[in-house]
């Protein structure tokens, strides 16, 4: 039996002390915040997307390959169904949604249900749980750690357990500094980066906050006129500062990425048929019926608010029949519909992410156990890792899986 301190209250370091004092260790749990889960409370709105449904190999198919790669030992090891049992034993009932994400049974306050299971889960286990305890320092040198402080006071302890999550919303308690004392103690890092983010617009448009484009897809190029880089089919909505959504979360971190290299330009294409069909088919609705408005047509591909003013914008006006249409108004209209310059993004906040990307290196770290390479007594687990997958659930059920080898240490 080991002394194991815990270091982070939230998804993976719950799981990860339940499961370690299960196994008989002796756990130490200690969480900066007042209460554990706090993160977990907020997501999914509060409603808490658990996990996602299917075979744990199309789970792992939403990761990149590289990650999926590091994460198919422990998410084996302890499923989404394998949460989910764990969830329904203790009370959470729960369902799946058609497009595949797990939640609880919809409720007020479903995801503190959830926070709450964890919870019962870790006190029955034995868990000794520190809350309103934010670990300051980490003591040590490979192959060693030798303690931590609280606040000036040592914590001493056989394993200890990194599960303090990524950097995003600093305000749930997560600030990101432990991935800095681990760079310092030799442990290869990737800087934190942000991640499932809204994207900030160089030319936002605040007039047009709240609309939604729906079921067309956005897409990023190397500025204007680059190739393309990347592409994701989702709704999107307009903020005050630029752009949210499922599309712009998801395409949040290459926005980033490519404006870093020096030239990102993003468009949404409400009509995802080709601009040469859409143009044929405009040219036909032109010889049928030319008496149409030219804002009747807009309207068939992008919602009410914006027809006007993307028909001043492109110099066309409101009256105008498909008849009197010239040959760049009816290019123009095509490009509205096919590529509506959304322009150059802005930094993306790492703050506002729903994932930080980032962390301990995979490659520091053993799959099986998420014992760092080197170490004796270090095991890093959830979202402090080098791992962040899209919405849907992907991300909690990854914090679980790692948190369960995390605390899978053999007795010696
Ligand atoms: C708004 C929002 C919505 C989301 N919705 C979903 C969703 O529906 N489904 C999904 O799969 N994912 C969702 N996510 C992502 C998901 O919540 C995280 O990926 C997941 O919680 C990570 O778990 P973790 O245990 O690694 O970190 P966390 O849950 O963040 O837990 C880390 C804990 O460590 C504590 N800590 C940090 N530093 C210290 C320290 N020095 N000493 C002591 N304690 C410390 C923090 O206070 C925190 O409680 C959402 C995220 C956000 C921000």
């Amino acid at each position: 039996m080991a002394k194991v301190i815990v270091v982070g209250g939230g998804a993976a370091g719950l799981v990860a002390a339940w499961r370690a004092a299960s196994l008989g260790h002796d756990v130490q749990l200690l969480e900066a915040n007042n209460r554990l889960g706090v993160k977990l409370r907020i997501s999914g709105g509060g409603k808490c997307n658990i996990t996602h449904g299917g075979s744990p190999r199309a789970l792992l198919e939403a990761f990149s390959r590289p990650q999926a790669r590091f994460l198919r030992p422990s998410l084996l090891a302890f499923d989404n169904q394998a949460v989910l049992d764990l969830l329904h034993r203790e009370g959470v009932e729960t369902y799946t949604r058609d497009n595949g994400r797990v939640f609880p049974l919809d409720r007020q306050g479903s995801a503190g249900a959830v926070v709450a299971a964890f919870e019962t889960l870790v006190r029955r286990a034995g868990v000794d749980v520190r809350t309103g305890a934010r670990v300051t320092a980490l003591r040590g040198q490979a192959p060693r750690v030798d303690g931590l402080a609280l606040d000036g006071v040592p914590i001493t302890g056989e394993v200890f357990i990194f599960a303090t999550g990524g950097a995003s919303y600093p305000e749930t308690g997560t600030r990101g500094e432990v991935l800095g004392w681990l760079k310092g103690l030799g442990v290869p890092v990737r800087p934190w980066f942000p991640a499932l983010a809204p994207i900030p617009l160089q030319c936002p448009r605040p007039a047009w906050e709240g609309v939604s484009l729906r079921e067309g897809e956005l897409r990023l190029a190397a500025g204007v006129t680059g190739r393309r880089l990347s592409a994701y089919k989702g709704d999107l909505v307009f903020t005050k500062a630029g752009v949210s959504g499922p599309a712009a979360l998801e395409l949040s971190q290459a926005a980033e990425q490519a404006r870093r290299d020096g030239a990102a330009w993003l468009t949404y294409a409400a009509q995802l048929e080709p601009a040469e069909t859409v143009e044929a088919a405009l040219l036909e609705e032109q010889r049928t019926n030319p008496r149409l408005l030219a804002a009747t047509w807009l309207q068939r591909h992008l919602p009410e608010r914006l027809v006007a003013p993307l028909l001043q914008e492109a110099g066309l006006e409101r009256d105008l029949m498909l008849k009197e249409l010239p040959k760049a108004g009816r290019k123009a209209l095509v490009a509205l519909v096919t590529a509506l310059p959304l322009g150059e993004p802005q930094p993306v906040p790492l703050a506002r992410g729903e994932v930080a990307a980032g962390g301990v290196e995979l490659g520091a770290v053993d799959p099986r156990t998420m014992a760092l390479n080197g170490w004796d007594n270090l095991r890093v687990c959830g979202e402090l890792l080098d791992v962040d997958g899209p919405v849907g659930g992907y991300n909690l059920q990854a914090a679980f899986s790692t948190g369960y080898a995390a605390g899978s240490i053999l007795k010696n």
